[in-house]
């Protein structure tokens, strides 16, 4: 019997089990049914582009598990949960106890409606590609070497990450997306058209309202579906009729929580694993945190809120008294080139009594920001292309600071980050937060004498890594370097 066992060995997962470490806790286990040990999925698309190695995503070294008491057991699939036994069954029927037991099993692609694309044996032509693993994304690297032309179906934050990528690497991208702009689930038409111009400066065309239903061999006759072997060339017919030629499709076009293994268990599961204030699902030794998780109505999605759940988890098994209020929706999208973040729900925010939208666009430079306010409270925030205020913005937002009349119009467009005029990032306020990921503030990074350390101590710059060059500026700028 293991004390604490974890299925899932994903993001969610090692943040918990690094915070339980730290609280003293051993007898740890990691099941996780990929082959390697946790890495940033967030850098998948980076090694796509050619800028990490994959070795580059691993989040901690191989030795850090054994001398923390954590056993991780890689390239192992949970297949049953036996809750009254309190054990976890294995796919080769090894049983595995548990006192307590923690689901962070993410999500998984959901597969469009597009005819021809699973085979007879309902594996996947090979002209199309997930992009969720490392795995997936060798083989998509694989593929890129011997093509020309991408098709990526979606575009939302996969989409684009991929579509960047892809481009980055020398194809010729075109990005489908259902919806009428892009990132249409986070931002509005605004933000979705400077987009949209940020991809066309790098060649890939949008195509939006437009679904894709169908897989053909290029020059095939309509109907003619792509039914086995057919390898190299094929089309990506549209609901708009059109047909785009490509060598590659690759799939980004949502996910759903990986819920199996909760709902087959009889554990209270809507669209993600039923989760209380305390992320006890309805079995009070089973836990659900991060993607597969949903609290109050609401799922994640993103790392920020993943992150949290787990730290606020693990003070939960330490025996601190806390409740999960809800995540603070903060998400930044890992991108070379493609800056964006959002805060709260802007869609849903804008449509609110009582809300009122206070938005800078500037095409030629490619950013647009908008600011939701209620009450004069930001509810809500859209940034893209100039990420310059997102610390300042984050921390009214984080604080719920009521602000005066010329305040939002100042946010947007007053001088660029720090609050100071004239000021550089050194002169952020400690609780400004300079890592949107991990939630850590510029007094946290002050406090540590190196990027190592940062590192260590508060895991800055391990997210989306969109704040490194603040944490080195911050650091610089210590009085003890500078001195
Ligand atoms: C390519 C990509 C790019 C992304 N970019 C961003 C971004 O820029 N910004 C952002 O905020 N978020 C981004 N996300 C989302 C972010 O990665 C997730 O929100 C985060 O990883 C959630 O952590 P998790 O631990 O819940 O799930 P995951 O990290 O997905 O981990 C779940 C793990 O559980 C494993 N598992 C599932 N079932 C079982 C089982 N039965 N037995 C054993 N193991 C199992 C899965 O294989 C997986 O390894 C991105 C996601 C992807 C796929």
């Amino acid at each position: 019997m293991s004390g604490t066992v974890v299925v899932g060995s994903g993001m969610a997962a090692l943040r918990l089990v690094e915070r339980l470490v730290e609280r003293g806790h051993r007898d740890l286990t990691l099941l996780g049914d990929e082959p390697h040990a946790p890495y940033n999925r967030i850098l998948l698309s980076a090694v796509l582009e050619g800028t990490h190695r994959p070795e580059a995503l691993e989040l901690r070294p191989a030795g850090w598990y054994a001398t923390h008491g954590v056993a991780l057991r890689t390239g192992t699939r949970a297949a049953a949960l036996d809750l009254d036994a309190r054990e976890v069954e294995l796919v080769d029927g090894e049983r595995v106890g548990y006192r307590t037991l923690v689901l962070a099993t993410g999500s998984i692609p959901t597969l469009p409606p597009i005819r021809g694309m699973v085979r007879m044996d309902g594996t996947l032509h090979p002209a199309v590609h997930a992009f969720r693993t490392l795995a997936d994304c060798r083989r998509l690297d694989e593929a890129v070497a011997g093509s020309r032309r991408a098709v990526v179906v979606g575009g939302g934050l996969l989409g684009l990450q991929v579509a960047r990528a892809l481009s980055v690497r020398g194809l010729q991208v075109e990005v489908v997306e259902g919806g009428e702009h892009l990132l249409r689930s986070q931002v509005g038409p605004a933000a979705g058209r400077i987009l949209a111009r940020d991809l066309r400066r790098l060649g890939t065309s949008t195509y939006t309202g437009a679904r894709a239903v169908r897989l053909v061999t290029e020059h095939g006759e309509a109907g003619a579906d792509v039914d086995g072997d057919g390898d190299g060339a094929v089309g990506l017919r549209l609901d708009n009729g059109y047909t785009l030629p490509t060598d590659l499709v690759v799939l980004t076009a949502g996910g759903r929580p990986s819920v199996a293994l909760a709902r087959a268990a009889g554990l209270d599961v809507r669209r993600g694993v039923v989760v209380d204030a305390q992320l006890r699902t309805s079995d009070a030794s089973v836990h659900a945190i991060g993607d597969c998780a949903e609290h109050d109505g609401r799922l994640t999605g993103f790392v920020a809120p993943a992150w949290e759940q787990a730290e606020l988890l693990a003070s939960h098994l330490s025996g601190d008294d806390v409740t999960h209020t809800g995540s603070r929706t903060v998400a930044r999208l890992r991108a070379t080139g493609l800056d964006v973040a959002v805060l709260g729900d802007p869609e849903g925010a804008r449509t609110l009594p009582g809300s009122e939208v206070v938005e800078v666009t500037n095409p030629l430079q490619g950013s647009h920001r908008s600011l939701v306010v209620r009450d004069r409270v930001v509810v809500a925030a859209e940034l893209v292309g100039d990420l310059s205020r997102v610390g300042l913005i984050t921390q009214h937002y984080d604080r719920g600071t009521v602000l005066g009349p010329h305040e939002p119009g100042h946010l947007l467009l007053g001088p660029p980050r720090p609050p100071v005029p004239g000021g550089t990032v050194a002169d952020l306020a400690d609780e400004a937060e300079v890592c949107t990921c991990a939630g850590v503030a510029a007094g946290a990074v002050r406090r540590c004498s190196s990027l190592e350390e940062v590192v260590e101590r508060t895991r800055a710059t391990t997210g989306c890594g969109g704040c490194a060059p603040d944490v080195r500026q911050l650091l610089a700028a210590r009085p003890s370097l500078t001195a």
